[in-house]
Order: structure tokens, then C-alpha cells, then sequence
């Protein structure tokens, strides 16, 4: 079968993004690329009886390739980080994961970047810009959202839910985790009282400090 391992952890991420908690029902979606091929959820079907034949893959300018279920609605979300979104280090994007989990909707609805109230939005980079609301599953919120990831490896979709990409399913996921987790920080800490962010200089420090995190 044609990328069958990518069209397995495709099923695997998309279960994980409900046990998780990052979506509700047949909500968000995500990708993997290789070279010119994305293996990608399709529109609308439970995750629970996704297998991995079903997982839509098509080429980068949009024509199908396997799968005979329909891909998702945000596709020109996918297509668009693929073809036109840069990573700040220059690495490969491989995979964009999308989400509507909770709180980092609720803050999408509050503030146009999220405050940096811990030094984790640093996995995403200097700062975490909001994208304008668009209808989901248009150009037009894939052009706002292309907007809000410059120089950036992921963002809010404003009344929506969020967007993170990186090489490899695993890094998308940890983002998209990372940024739900700073935004439940900030409404926690919001809901008592007035939180103390860190400087800007200080999150630039850490993007820096981040490239050297974890085992060698
Ligand atoms: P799909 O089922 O088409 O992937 O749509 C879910 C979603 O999150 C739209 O923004
Ligand atoms: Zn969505």
C-alpha cells in the first residue's frame, strides 16, 4: 500500500487528537508529507474507524492519488503550509496537525497573540500570533493563517483552533499540545488575577536555548 506507514500513524495521531482531548468528534485534522505526496484525514468520518486504506493521499497541487474517501475541508490549510510556509530554522515540514482544543480557542477569542505567560511558546517561536477568523475550509483562512505562521511553526485560527506543523507527525502533535497547555496556564492564572508575562527578549532567549534541548 502506498505510503502505508504514514497513512497508519495519520489514523494513530487522529485517534490520539480525541483520547487527548485536542478535538471533539470529527473536528480537526492532520497531514504527512513525503516529497510530493500528503497522506492527510478525510472530511467528516469518525476516527475510531478510520484504517489506514481509507486516509485519502493526493499530490501537492491537490489531485488525488489513493483512498476513496474525500480529504478533509482544510485541505488548502495543508496544501498551503506545505508549499508556501518556511520553518525559522529551515527545517522540513512533514507534517501539520489542526486542532480546536479548548482553551486554545477560548484565548483565540480574547487577545491577537497569546501572552506569553511561560516560556514553552518558545516551541513555537518569538511569538504566538492569532490568525483572523475566516470560514473554515477557505483559501481566504489558509491566507490568513499563512500570514500568522511567518516565521512562526504554528498559530491560533481566531474563534477556530489552532495549527502547529514540524518534521514528523510527533513534533506537530507536541506543539499542538505545548500551545493548548500555555493557553489553559493563562486563562487559569487570568481567572484569579493579572499574570506576570515574560519579556519578549526573554522568549527570544529560549527559541535560542530550545535548538539544544533534550538528548544529544
Ligand atoms: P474536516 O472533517 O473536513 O477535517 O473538518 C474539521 C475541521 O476542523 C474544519 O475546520
Ligand atoms: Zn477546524
Amino acid at each position: 500500500m502506498l505510503l502505508a506507514e504514514h497513512r497508519e500513524s495519520v489514523c494513530d495521531y487522529a485517534r490520539r487528537m480525541v483520547s487527548d482531548g485536542l478535538v471533539v468528534g470529527t473536528s480537526g485534522n492532520l497531514s504527512v508529507r513525503k516529497g510530493d505526496l500528503v497522506a492527510v484525514t478525510p472530511t467528516g468520518v469518525d476516527y475510531a474507524s478510520l484504517r489506514p486504506e481509507d486516509i485519502p493521499v493526493l499530490r501537492l497541487d491537490g489531485s488525488p492519488v489513493a483512498g476513496d474517501l474525500l480529504p478533509t475541508s482544510e485541505l488548502p490549510m495543508h496544501l498551503a503550509v506545505y508549499r508556501e510556509a518556511g520553518d525559522p530554522d529551515g527545517a522540513d515540514i512533514t507534517a501539520v496537525v489542526h486542532t480546536h482544543s479548548t482553551h486554545a480557542v477560548a484565548v483565540s477569542t480574547l487577545v491577537d497573540e497569546v501572552p506569553a505567560v511561560h516560556y514553552l511558546v518558545a516551541t513555537i517561536g518569538e511569538s504566538v500570533r492569532v490568525a483572523p477568523y475566516a470560514t473554515y475550509g477557505t483559501e481566504e483562512l489558509a491566507t490568513n493563517m499563512l500570514a500568522a505562521l511567518e516565521g512562526r511553526r504554528g498559530c491560533l485560527l481566531g474563534n477556530h483552533g489552532t495549527l502547529t506543523y514540524g518534521t514528523g507527525l510527533a513534533a506537530a502533535y507536541s506543539r499542538a499540545q505545548q500551545l493548548e497547555w500555555v493557553c489553559q496556564v493563562w486563562l487559569t492564572a487570568r481567572s484569579v488575577g493579572s499574570p506576570r508575562l515574560l519579556p519578549r527578549e526573554e522568549i527570544e532567549h529560549v527559541v535560542d536555548r530550545l535548538r539544544g534541548y533534550g538528548q544529544k
